[in-house]
């Protein structure tokens, strides 16, 4: 039996534990069952990986993501460990294969599907079989209140009962303590070991800017910053991913939209494409996300604003899993908040569930109004603190600009108010400006002792007014006449003269750029950089695996700029074990000496 550190550096081939995962997995191999916290690409996969290959018998994962099975097992079976699943894709016969492995103490770990698992057969065929472990992926599954709910995961509970000597350890990136509760209740780990890792995702830049030309906006942070990296684009609407992915195109960026309206072969397709070739863009719309594992997502790239704050974590999480820098983009106005109230007010639901939506809606609002660090804004909202601005998001990179409000927000109000709060933002603001229109003359708004009193600011600027005094709940968007702007109880000290108010000065530049270096970065070698890629390209294709699953960007950068020429030199590339050493050690090493001669 070798050690867990062992595993690390000849298997996988890296030479540090992340913290916690020497003390997880220090425990599961010792027989305890552990409850582990950790945020996406925090590196829960090593968690039950080395203890299954320490332990005596084959290490059992239960996970939902069938679509992802295959790769997991492709990845497992390239740095010699003897992986397999179980899934509905299988054949009678391939499945019964896989069976007799197990039984003959042929395999280290086995993916099972939780409606497999669940059957009396496979229940029995484990009984027979000698486990390490069973992990449990994605255990938020259980959870009745979330969104991925799984009815076969609350018969899980039977592992306990049914094997109550083999260690279990559930894993999960949901942060909320009531999703931690039921996962401990429902799978019964009330002596689990809890770990919990820290939600932040320091790796990721978090910019949020106005939204002015939303396709010059995009186009020129993907050719500044992105030009052939893959990463998702969301949308609002089904019809928008396809506009947004076929300007792409014509733009010549290789992008494939995705959403629940397409055909299925359609959709599998696509992310087929994202997850295999290199720099493919997804423009999609909420449906693209549960599951996809491709670590090197350069950039999340938001078009419409999220609903909730959560959602925005969520998919902004989907963004480099592998730990190198990469991009939380977003840009947003005023009609964004337009169309999402008409979309919650347009949804069913209790009064209740719509104040509660509205009140999310509002938190993520304010996270895009705000002027101080907004991962510190995040990580509080999730009750976890940060105790320095970050250095890495927008208002700490280019600190925002702020101005004094308060008499032009009075104005604004005033106007809304004097109008009978009857109207949209365009006709407001044609009042403040004096503004001679036939609506004006209509409804008699020459005559307001407020007609022209906003001479002193343009257009944009007593828009960016009325989308903050939105975002901050001094006025709501009436939705039963069309936009109407209402005044709302906040507002009233301002209008008594009692508060003042700062507004984000709205500046039509760039988002800030992170100061982070990517992979194509003036010092490294772009030809070598290429060959080495063609490389790993050449293997993946011949293998039938994505790229990362040969070498992730890390590798190949750190072989850049080490250059090793030897197989000595070579094993000591981060994710270089002594599989894939002896497998692909010697081509890669031939493609830097022949690039050096
Ligand atoms: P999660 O399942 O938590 O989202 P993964 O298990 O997929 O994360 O790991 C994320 C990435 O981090 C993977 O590419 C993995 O190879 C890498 N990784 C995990 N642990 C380590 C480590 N100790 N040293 C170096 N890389 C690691
Ligand atoms: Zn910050």
């Amino acid at each position: 039996m070798s050690s867990a550190h062992d595993i690390l550096q000849s298997v996988f081939g890296f030479s540090t534990f992340r913290p916690p995962q020497d003390q997880i997995i220090e425990s599961v191999v010792a027989g305890d069952d552990a409850l582990v916290l950790m945020p996406t690409g925090g590196g829960k996969s090593l968690c039950y990986q080395i203890p299954a290959l320490v332990r005596e018998g084959c290490g059992v994962v239960i996970s939902p993501l069938i679509a992802l099975m295959q790769d997991q097992v492709s990845a497992m079976k390239l740095l010699g460990v003897r992986a397999s699943f179980l899934n509905s894709t299988l054949s009678a016969s391939e499945a019964r294969a896989i069976e007799q492995a197990l039984l003959a103490g042929e395999l280290d770990l086995l993916y099972i599907a939780p409606e497999r698992f669940t059957q009396p057969n496979t229940l029995k065929l484990l009984r027979q079989a000698s486990i390490s472990l069973f992990a449990i992926d994605e255990a938020h599954c259980v959870s009745q209140w979330g969104h991925d709910f799984r009815a076969d995961y609350l018969q899980l509970s039977l592992l306990h009962e049914l094997f109550p000597e083999v260690p279990r350890i559930a894993l999960t990136a949901t942060a909320d303590a009531r999703t931690r509760e039921e996962i401990i209740s429902r799978l019964q780990l009330e002596h689990a070991g809890q770990f919990l890792a820290g939600f932040d995702r320091p790796n990721i830049c978090y910019r949020i800017a106005l939204k002015h030309n939303a396709k010059n906006q995009l186009l020129k942070f993907l050719k500044d910053e992105h030009p052939t990296d893959a990463g998702i684009v969301y949308c609002l609407s089904r019809k928008k991913t396809e506009d947004i992915a076929y300007w792409l195109q014509s733009e010549g960026f290789n992008a494939l939209p995705y959403h629940a309206g397409l055909a299925s072969e359609t959709r599998a397709e696509h992310q087929r494409r994202f997850l295999r070739d290199e720099g493919v863009i997804i423009v999609a719309t909420i449906a693209f996300g549960m599951g996809i594992d491709k670590p090197d997502v350069r950039y999340v790239a938001h078009l419409d604003l999220p609903k909730t704050i959560e959602s925005y974590y969520q998919e902004t999480g989907r963004a480099g899993r592998d730990g190198e820098p990469a991009d939380a983009w977003m840009i947003y106005g005023l009609q964004d908040v337009i169309k999402l109230r008409q979309m919650m007010e347009g949804s069913g639901g209790s009064e209740e569930h719509k104040r509660a939506e509205q009140h999310r809606l509002n938190a993520m609002l304010g996270l895009c109004e705000i002027t101080t660090c907004r991962r510190q804004a995040l990580l509080a909202y999730f009750g976890e603190g940060l105790a320095q601005p970050c250095g890495n998001c927008d208002c700490c990179l280019e600190p925002a600009q702020t101005w004094d409000g308060t008499e032009a927000a009075r104005k604004a109000l005033s106007v809304a108010y004097r109008t009978e709060q009857r109207f949209g933002v365009n006709h407001l603001i044609d009042v403040l400006r004096g503004a001679e229109t036939d609506k004006i003359f209509q409804f008699d708004h020459h005559r307001l002792a407020s007609h022209g009193i906003g001479q002193d600011l343009d257009n944009n600027q007593w828009r960016s007014v009325y989308r903050q005094l939105v975002a901050r709940g001094y006025l709501s968007v009436d939705l039963e006449r069309f936009g109407a702007l209402k005044l709302e109880e906040a507002c009233r000290p301002l209008l008594r003269g009692e508060e003042t108010i700062q507004f984000r000065l709205d500046v039509k530049k760039k988002p800030a750029k992170r100061q982070t270096k990517t992979p194509l970065a003036a010092d490294l070698d772009i030809a070598l950089w290429e060959a080495l890629r063609e490389c790993r390209r050449e293997f993946a294709e011949d293998q039938g695996v994505p790229p990362y699953v040969i070498f992730h960007d890390t590798s190949l950068q750190q072989m850049c700029v080490e250059l090793p020429r030897d197989m000595n030199a070579f094993a000591l590339v981060s994710g270089v074990g002594e599989r894939k050493l002896e497998k692909y050690g010697p081509a890669f090493i031939r493609v830097i000496s022949d690039h050096l001669a």
